[in-house]
């Protein structure tokens, strides 16, 4: 029986890795596969950052993948499974033709993708995949945030400064010379929260009592002036020219 399978993570914990695993894995064995990516900065491929690349099928959110499955099928006897990357920036739509390439033409689905957007909730398509997958797993991946914490969230920076306002996707080349620089960073769930509120005003209830602070935690509830050499150089931060 064919499975649709969605595997999700934060930035950072390996997705493109294991997509590039599994489509090694599964060419090593003679079997046929499509591997597809988003139109971002892989231009083609699905690279890790590990340095090990593979080229993929682009689509866009007008894909009907399961035409193109389909097509593959008609004009080459056969494909054994179907392999996702960046599926967090598919239409919804598009994570119902997956199901219907597993039930309808018996393909598997790997699907990978981002769980929550840097607003902090789940991705449109996510939440389908979440919905209609067989099997569901979380990578665990232990990544920090700046304080120690197991970092959980991805956090989108204009300038340096946390926002949870803006396009899903940010593509480089249409943010002209006006917008500023974006970059990435995982935080952990306070202090993606607290960086939320700085950015949002008080929309946010959250750690405004004093005394709810732990000891040596600073105020980070207001905008804050960080000194660049006090903060360790992200990790995963990604330049604009990145999408997210
Ligand atoms: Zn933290």
């Amino acid at each position: 029986m064919a499975e649709l399978r969605f595997t999700f993570g934060t930035m950072g914990s390996g997705k493109s890795t294991q997509v590039l695993q599994i489509h090694y894995n599964l060419r090593a064995r003679g079997l046929s596969t499509i591997l597809t990516t988003q139109l971002d900065r892989s231009a083609g491929q699905v690279s890790s950052r590990l340095g090990v690349s593979a080229d993929a099928e682009i689509v866009d959110s007008s894909t009907d993948l399961f035409d193109l499955v389909r097509q593959r099928v008609a004009a080459d006897g056969h494909v054994d499974a179907v392999i996702c990357d960046e599926a967090q920036f598919y239409d919804p739509v598009q994570c119902e033709q997956l199901a219907r390439v597993v039930d309808d033409l018996g393909v598997d689905v790997y699907a990978f993708g981002l769980l929550t957007s840097f607003q902090g909730q789940l991705f449109p398509a996510t939440a389908r995949l979440l919905e209609l997958a067989d099997i569901r797993t979380e990578i665990q991946v232990e990544a920090r945030c700046w304080c120690g914490e197991r970092a959980t969230h991805n956090a989108r920076f204009v300038d340096g400064h946390q926002v949870v306002s803006g396009q899903l996707k940010v593509v480089g080349d249409t943010t002209g010379p006006a917008a500023g620089e974006v970059t990435y960073d995982l935080l952990c769930r306070r202090h993606w929260m607290e960086g939320a509120k700085a950015a949002t005003g008080d929309q946010l209830e959250l750690l405004d009592d004093e005394a709810a602070r732990q000891p040596g935690h600073p105020d980070r509830s207001g905008p804050v002036e960080v000194h660049p050499q006090s903060v360790p150089t992200p990790l995963h931060a990604t330049r604009s020219g990145a999408t997210q």
